[in-house]
C-alpha cells in the first residue's frame, strides 16, 4: 500500500465510523471535521511526513468515541490492526483515554502521563489540543458554563505542558491559540 492510499483508508475508516456523529458545538460540525484538522495541523501547520503518525491522527478518537463495551473495543482494535497495522493501532492506543476510569481520573491521567509518551503520541496529542480550543473559541458546547470552559483551558495547558519538546511550530501554535482562547474567556 503506497502512502496516500494507507492515509485515505484511514479516512474512509473514521469517516465511516464516526458517521452519525457530530461536535459539542452549536454549529452541528460533522465529529470528523475533527480528526482531519488534527492530521492537517500536524502536516501542515508541523511539517510532519510520517504517515503512520498522520493516519494515527485521522483514527484517533475511533476507539475512544465509537464503542460501547470492551467487546465493541477489542473488536476495533483487532480490525484497526488488520487494517492499518500494529504502530498505527498502537499511537491511536497512546492517544486513547480509558473510559472505564472516571473522568477526572482520565483528565488527571493525561496530566500525569504526558510526558510518558512517545514522541508522535505528544505531537498527535498537541494537534488534538490546538483543534479542541479552535472549536472551543468558536464554537464552544452551549451548556458549558464559563467556568467549564476555563477549567478545560487550564487543564489542556498542563497537559501540554507535559507534552512540549517534540515540534516548536506546534508548540507555539498551541499557545498562540490558547493565549486567544484565555483573552476571548478573560481567564
Ligand atoms: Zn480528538
Amino acid at each position: 500500500m503506497t502512502d496516500l492510499q494507507l492515509l485515505l483508508k484511514a479516512l474512509e475508516f473514521a469517516s465511516y465510523r464516526h458517521r452519525s456523529q457530530y461536535r459539542k458545538g452549536t454549529a452541528k460540525i460533522p465529529y470528523i471535521n475533527h480528526p482531519i484538522q488534527v492530521a492537517a495541523l500536524l502536516a501542515n501547520e508541523g511539517g510532519e511526513t510520517d504517515i503512520k503518525l498522520l493516519s494515527a491522527a485521522v483514527l484517533h478518537d475511533v476507539i475512544e468515541d465509537t464503542v460501547d463495551s470492551v467487546e465493541e473495543k477489542n473488536k476495533l482494535m483487532s480490525e484497526i490492526s488488520a487494517l492499518f497495522g500494529e504502530e498505527i493501532l498502537a499511537l491511536t492506543m497512546e492517544v486513547t483515554d480509558d473510559k472505564t476510569l472516571e473522568k477526572r481520573v482520565r483528565k488527571q491521567l493525561q496530566i500525569d502521563q504526558a510526558n510518558h509518551k512517545s514522541v508522535s503520541a505528544r505531537k498527535l496529542k498537541i494537534a488534538d489540543k490546538i483543534s479542541n480550543l479552535r472549536e472551543i473559541i468558536v464554537d464552544p458546547p452551549d451548556w458549558w458554563p464559563i467556568e467549564r470552559i476555563v477549567e478545560y483551558l487550564l487543564w489542556a495547558e498542563k497537559v501540554v505542558e507535559g507534552l512540549k519538546g517534540v515540534n516548536p511550530e506546534l508548540e507555539k501554535l498551541f499557545y498562540e491559540t490558547l493565549a486567544e482562547a484565555k483573552k476571548k474567556y478573560s481567564v
